[in-house]
C-alpha cells in the first residue's frame, strides 16, 4: 500500500539519529486510533511505548490539562502547588506500600533515584562502596542514563559508553540460584528487577521468582527494587504488576503509563527507603510539575479502576485468541508471553530477526506494533481498547502477515 511521503519527513535530517522510525508522520489520534500527515488511519498497539494506557485524546486527560494550563504550569521544588502533592498522596495510598514519592520526569530519572537511594541507604549503615552492589537481570532495560544503562544487562545499550560506573552485577533472569549465588558475599545493596521485563523480550517473572529474590533481599539486608516503568499503571491487569507475585517491594519506580503521554516519573519508598533521602541529597527542576501531576491524577484514578482491570482481562483472551488463530493459518509464532495487555509473540526459528521488517509491513496495513528485540513482536495497546478496535488490528496483522515473503 504505497503512500505519499510527508515533505515534512525531509526535516528529519535535523536530529541526531538516534532513532529510526517508520517514515511517516503522526497528526491526531482518538482511542486506539491514530491519522498520519496523509490522512491515512492506523491501529494503535504501540501505545507510545506502553504509555497512552487510556488511549489518544482521553476526554478526562485533556480536562485536567487544560484546566491546569490555565491556573499554575510551574514553580519548582522550592514552592509547594497542589497537583504534586496530591498526586503524591493518591499514589502512596494506592501502592498499598509506599510511604513517600519523589516525583520526576521520566522512568530512567526515576531509576535513576532509586540507585542513588540505594546507595545512601548502605551508605546510612556504614557499608564502603564496595559493598553497595546492586544486582539486575540480563535482558532487563532500566533507561538511558549511565546508571540506569548499567543496570541495563544488554550489552547492545552500553557498547561505548565506558567507563561505566561500577556496584552493578547482573545475572540471568527468573534464576533464583544465580541470584542467591550472586549475593552470597554480603556485599549487595539491592536487586533491581522488572516483574515484566519489557523491552527485553517480554518475559514475565517465572511463579515465585521475585517472592525468592524479597526472600534473597531479607536474608542479606538488601532492598528490593522493583522497575514498573512499563508493567506498572494497570498494564498488567493490576494497577501493580507485582501484586499478582505478592511481594512487598522497598521502593517501586514508574513512568510511562503514570500520564496517560505527559512526562512524569515517581519514586515510590516504602518504610525502609522513605527516609533515607533527606533535603539536598537529590532534586530535578521539572520533577512534580503542576501540569504533568494534574494529568497524572486523572490518569492513575482511571487506571486503577475496575473497568480498566476487566478490560485488560477481556482484551488479552481476544488478543491471544487472535494471535492463536493468526498462527492456526500461518505459523509464525513459536509462543506468546507476558500478562495482560504486555504481550509478546515470539517468531518461530525460520522468521528469527525479522521483527523489524513486520513492523514495517503492519505499519503500510495500517497497524502500529513494536518489537522486543529482532524476534519478539511486542503488543501494548491501549488499556481501554475496545473489541472493535483490536479485531480491527488484528485484522491489519493478518493481511500484514500474510504479505510477508516465507
Ligand atoms: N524501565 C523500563 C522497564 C522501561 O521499559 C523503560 C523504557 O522503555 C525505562 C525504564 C526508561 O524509561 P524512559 O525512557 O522514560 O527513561
Amino acid at each position: 500500500m504505497p503512500h505519499t511521503a510527508d515533505p515534512t519527513l525531509s526535516l528529519a535530517g535535523y536530529y541526531l539519529p538516534v532513532y529510526r522510525p517508520r517514515a511517516l508522520v503522526l497528526e491526531r489520534g482518538q482511542g486506539a486510533r491514530l491519522w498520519d500527515s496523509q490522512g491515512r488511519g492506523y491501529l494503535d498497539f504501540a501505545a507510545g511505548i506502553a504509555v497512552c494506557g487510556l488511549g489518544h485524546n482521553d476526554p478526562d486527560l485533556v480536562a485536567a490539562l487544560i484546566a491546569q494550563a490555565g491556573r499554575l504550569w510551574h514553580t519548582s521544588n522550592v514552592f509547594y502547588s497542589e497537583p504534586p502533592l496530591r498526586l503524591a498522596e493518591e499514589l502512596a495510598r494506592g501502592s498499598r506500600f509506599a510511604e513517600r514519592v519523589f516525583l520526576c520526569n521520566s522512568g530512567a530519572e526515576a531509576n535513576e533515584a532509586a540507585i542513588k537511594l540505594v546507595r545512601k541507604w548502605a551508605a546510612a549503615q556504614g557499608r564502603g562502596p564496595e559493598r553497595r552492589v546492586i544486582v539486575s537481570f540480563r535482558g532487563s532495560f532500566h533507561g538511558r542514563t549511565l546508571a540506569a544503562v548499567t543496570a541495563t544487562a544488554q550489552p547492545k545499550y552500553q557498547a561505548g559508553y565506558e567507563p561505566l560506573p561500577g556496584g552493578f552485577r547482573h545475572v540471568d533472569f527468573n534464576d533464583i540460584a544465580q541470584l542467591e549465588a550472586a549475593m552470597a558475599g554480603g556485599d549487595v545493596a539491592a536487586v533491581l528487577v522488572e516483574p515484566v521485563q519489557g523491552e527485553g523480550g517480554v518475559m514475565p517473572a517465572a511463579p515465585g521468582f521475585l517472592q525468592g529474590a524479597r526472600a534473597l533481599c531479607d536474608r542479606h539486608d538488601a532492598l528490593l527494587v522493583l522497575d514498573e516503568i512499563q508493567c506498572g499503571m494497570g498494564r498488567t491487569g493490576t494497577l501493580f504488576a507485582h501484586w499478582q507475585d505478592a511481594v512487598t517491594p522497598d521502593i517501586v519506580t514508574l513512568a510511562k503509563a503514570l500520564g496517560g503521554g505527559f512526562p512524569i516519573g515517581a519514586l515510590l519508598a516504602g518504610p525502609k527507603a522513605a527516609e533515607v533521602m533527606q533535603f539536598g541529597d537529590h532534586g530535578t527542576t521539572f520533577g512534580g510539575n503542576p501540569l504533568a501531576a494534574a494529568v497524572a491524577r486523572v490518569a492513575l484514578r482511571k487506571l486503577a479502576s475496575a473497568e480498566i482491570a476487566a478490560n485488560v482481562a477481556h482484551q488479552e483472551q481476544a488478543l491471544r485468541d487472535g494471535l492463536a488463530a493468526i498462527d492456526d493459518e500461518l505459523g509464525l509464532f513459536a509462543q506468546t508471553r507476558g500478562r495482560g495487555l504486555m504481550l509478546g509473540a515470539v517468531l518461530r526459528p525460520e522468521y528469527a530477526g525479522r521483527a523489524g521488517e513486520i513492523l514495517d509491513r503492519a505499519a503500510e496495513h495500517g497497524l502500529l506494533l513494536l518489537q522486543a528485540g529482532p524476534d519478539v513482536l511486542r503488543f501494548v495497546p491501549p488499556l481501554n481498547i475496545t473489541d472493535a478496535e483490536l479485531a480491527d488490528g488484528l485484522a491489519r496483522l493478518r493481511s500484514a502477515l500474510r504479505a510477508l515473503p516465507r
